[in-house]
Parts: structure tokens; sequence; C-alpha cells
């Protein structure tokens, strides 16, 4: 079956079939942080979201070189303060200890989540070089003019002569003349209000600047991009991600940027990744309705009735598709945990079937491949997890007739149940990564898994022997530590209370 790839391009506003520009290699970047605080859900479901895309442009044969960034100079605050400079004020910390301090907790959590790294991931504060010739080439191109050692980006003449501006965002420019994001101080010196920085001249008591032809200063915060974008993929590449809420002014700008410099629009295919909400509403610190991964894994939080593990809340956010909005809710992280224990539980059954496919019957064997052909063609459909994973379950009620005997595994073919564990290994261990950090539903990959099926080995032989003391113990032991021991007629297995 030939698998084409669509994805919804944030820049056309629709589905278009994925070329890349050198066959078979993808060039991707994504916004990464801006470390001055901890990371929070909402930017875990975005680098998960693309995590996934990365992982499964890879499952689908690409060499991907991924770039996704750490903004660590630049990001102003609505007052103009600087978000690292802010952060490192008030914890009375160097501005790159800041910076280290949170990409280490961003890193971690990213490793909880088990993503996999990106191919590059560039600082802002190191390529500054890269942005100050970047700045230079839009000032002799026209399009940036320097005022009182600040250089702005002259967002009327672009528009004027290139038609570019406001494309990805869909805004119109009379909307912008009232947007002053990036410096409430600077508007003065701005030849239009829709104009921004991308050169920054620093106050006397600004902790991080630098030398430029213009005055000691920092660059504009969506300049960083454009810059190591260029850098890395070169001046025209495959795929820019991040979230819904960078689409204006960061991406934006950046597009103004790149055009604006050196002619061409930076990406080809534009993806953004919708927010994550709470009960419905934004998630805000300043009126509680905020939770953080640690919380929601503890349960340490008065908006849920008790800690959910990573894995669970990955396959919660697997349930909606990137584009989609996703509601945070008690209830569907409980329905979530259900669903994915038995995802999990399915596939470690999956692993122990065998069949000498004796009585093969097509129809049985077509529905199994159908599935699985479905579940990569909902991938191929821009990314969409949800649908995939309801194809996977609904294999789930085969497997567990196989298991139970309700259904024959015999009338199974070699081949498909090749098949079939293939593609629930790929899916679940390669593009959607759920690693089970439930109970021992991933067979005995792990090393806990190892040890429980030496102890269920051991309290089997027991009881063999008759030795009820040991069996007992074994089994009150475990009760202890919250974990259950399941005798079924498949042997016994284990979960946590
Ligand atoms: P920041 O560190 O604020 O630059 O954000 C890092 C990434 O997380 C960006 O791609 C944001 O668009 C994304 N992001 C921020 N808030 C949310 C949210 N509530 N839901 C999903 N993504 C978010
Ligand atoms: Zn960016």
């Amino acid at each position: 079956m030939e698998r084409k790839l669509q994805l919804h391009n944030s820049l056309t506003r629709q589905k278009e079939v994925f070329t890349p520009i050198e066959d078979g290699f993808i060039g991707m970047y994504v916004c990464g942080p801006t470390v001055y605080s901890d990371v929070h859900l909402g930017n875990c479901r975005t680098f998960v979201s693309f995590d996934i895309i990365y992982r499964y442009l890879l499952a689908s044969g690409y060499k991907v070189r991924y770039v996704r960034n750490i903004t660590d100079v630049g990001h102003l605050l609505d007052d103009g303060e600087d978000r690292m400079s802010k952060g490192a004020r008030l914890q009375n910390l160097e501005p790159m200890e800041v910076a280290q301090k949170y990409s280490n907790g961003f890193h971690a959590m990213m490793d909880v989540f088990n993503t996999l790294k990106p191919s590059i991931e560039p600082r802002a504060t190191g390529h500054i070089i890269e942005q100050i010739e970047m700045v230079q080439s839009i000032i002799d191109n026209g399009y940036g003019y320097e005022k009182n050692g600040s250089v702005y980006f002259d967002t009327i003449k672009f528009s004027n002569e290139t038609g570019e501006y406001g494309k990805l965002s869909g805004r119109i420019l009379e909307d912008l003349l009232t947007e002053t994001r990036d410096n409430l101080k600077n508007q003065s010196e701005k030849r239009n209000p829709s104009d921004f920085a991308i050169w920054m001249k620093a106050a006397d008591d600004h902790i991080m600047k630098w030398e430029s032809p213009w005055s000691i200063g920092f660059p504009g915060w969506h300049l960083e991009c454009s810059a190591m974008s260029t850098k890395y993929l070169g001046k025209q590449f495959d795929i820019h991600g991040g979230g819904n809420d960078l689409k204006f002014p960061h991406h934006e700008n950046e597009v103004a940027q790149n055009i604006g410099s050196c002619g061409c629009q930076p990406a080809n295919y534009w993806l953004h990744t919708n927010m994550l909400l709470m009960n419905g509403k934004k998630m805000s610190k300043s009126d509680g309705n905020t939770i953080s991964p640690e919380e929601l894994f503890t349960g340490d939080s008065p908006h849920v009735t008790k800690g959910y593990s990573p894995m669970v809340v990955k396959f919660f956010m697997l349930q909606s598709h990137y584009r989609s909005t996703l509601d945070l809710t008690d209830d569907g992280l409980l329905a979530a945990e259900k669903g994915y224990k038995r995802l999990m539980e399915a596939y470690k059954h999956l692993k122990k079937l065998e069949t000498k496919g004796l009585s093969d019957e097509p129809q049985i064997n077509k529905s199994i491949l159908d599935l699985i052909n479905a579940a990569y063609a909902d991938m191929d459909d821009d990314f969409n997890t949800p649908r995939a994973l309801s194809q996977l379950f609904a294999i789930v009620p085969m497997i567990n007739s196989f298991v139970d005997g309700k259904m024959e595994i015999n009338t199974v073919s070699k081949t498909t149940l090749l098949a079939l564990k293939e593609a629930f290994d790929d899916f679940l261990n390669n593009i959607l990564a759920l690693k089970n950090d439930l109970d021992a539903g991933g067979g005995a990959t792990t090393m806990v898994d190892g040890l429980m099926d030496l102890i269920i080995d051991i309290r089997q032989s027991a009881r063999e022997n008759k030795d009820w003391t040991t069996s007992d113990t074994i089994r009150d032991k475990m009760n202890e530590l919250n974990i259950i021991l399941k005798d079924g007629a498949e042997g016994t297995g284990w979960t946590l209370k």
C-alpha cells in the first residue's frame, strides 16, 4: 500500500501532501522553551506533540535534522524587562545560572515523557554574531532602520513591497498598528506602531548585553529563531513548528526577518499545536487554574483526585489531535488511565501469543491487517494520534479473545500475527513511545518486570510444593507494597492497587 504523508500547513490553512525539499531528508525547526521558570504542562503538550511528529517521520524512513532551540535572551515581558534578567534578579542568580537551572529541569521533564533529544539544541546567547549579521542584512535590504542605538523592522515598507506581512497569522496590518509588544518604552522610536525591534540598545543596568555596530545591546526575541534555523537548516527548510500562541507575533516576525534578509520563506510547512486547557479554561497561575507536571504525577493538587503516571498523562495527550485544544480534567485522566492499562495489558498478552496458523481464516486476517494499515494511514493524515489509537483499540478485544480462548488463535496466520506484533511494537515503542510505567505490562522488558516474573515463579513453585507459608508470605508482602497478584487461566499477573 502506497503511503502518503499529509499535513496541515498553517501558512496555506490547508492539508497538503508533504514533499521534502530533498528526497528522504527533512529539516525541522521547533521553537524551544524560554528557560526562566519551570516548564509547565502546556509546554509539555507542545513538545510531546513535536516529539511524536519527529518519531513518526523517523519511523517513516526519513533522515531528520530536528533543531529545537533554547531561548535564553531577548524574550521580553510586557513591561519590557527580559524574562531571563527578571528571573535572575528575583532569584539572585546569574542569568546563565537561571538558564542552566531551567534547561536542566526542562530536559529532565522531556525524559520523563520519554521524548527523543533533538539533533541540535542551539542557544540564543551562543548565536549573537549570527543575529547581528542578520540585522545588518535586513538593514542593507532596506527593511531595518536604526534609532538611538536600537534597530527596528519596518513592517509597512516590507508589507508594501512584498505583500508578505500577516500571511501566516492571518492578521491585517491595520489591526497590528496598535500592537506594542516588544517594549513599551521605545514606541516613539518606531516609524510605525507595528514595527518590532530586532536589536535593542541596553540600559546601563541591563545584565545581558553585547557589542554591536549600533549599540551595546541585545537581539529581539524573534531574531534568534530566524538566525539559528538559517544556520543549521539553510535559508529554506521543510517544517517549522511551535504552539499556536507563537503564530503572532513570533512566527510572523520570523518570516518577515527571513524574507527581509534573504528573500525567501524560511519553511515550506508551518505546524502549530493547540493549547492545553484545564477544566475548560486557560491554565493560569493568577486564578489558581494551574497544575504542575509534578503535582499531576503525585496527585498533590485540588484539581485531581489522585496522581497519574507520566505515561498516562502522555496517553491522555495523545487521545487528542495536536491541532485541537486539550482540556485537562480529572475524569478525562481517569478514563485515560483505564484505556492505557487496557492497551498495555493487551500488548503484554500479544507478545506471548503464538500461532500455528492451522485453520487460517482470511476474514479474520484481513480485519487485523486492515486495522493496522488504518492506524498508519491515520498517522499519515496529519499525525492523527487519536484515530490511530482507536484502530489499535479495535484490535484489543480480538487479542483478549485469543488469550481467553473465545477465539481460536490458529485462525490467524503466522504472517498476520507477526505483522500485528510488529505494528504494536512500532506504535507503542517507537512512534507513541508509551513505555509501560504502570505495571508489568511490557513483559520482561524492564528490571521490575524481570524481578516480578522471578517472584511469581518462586511463589508458583512454592504452591506446587504445597508450601503455603511461602506463597502466602509473598502475596501478603506484595499486598503491603500495593502490588496485587492475580491468578488466572493464563498464569499469574500483577497490577498496582
Ligand atoms: P515558551 O517557553 O513560553 O516560549 O513556550 C514554549 C512552547 O510551549 C511554545 O511553543 C508555546 O507555544 C508552547 N505553549 C505555551 N503554553 C502552552 C499551552 N497552554 N498549551 C500548549 N502549548 C503551550
Ligand atoms: Zn522561535
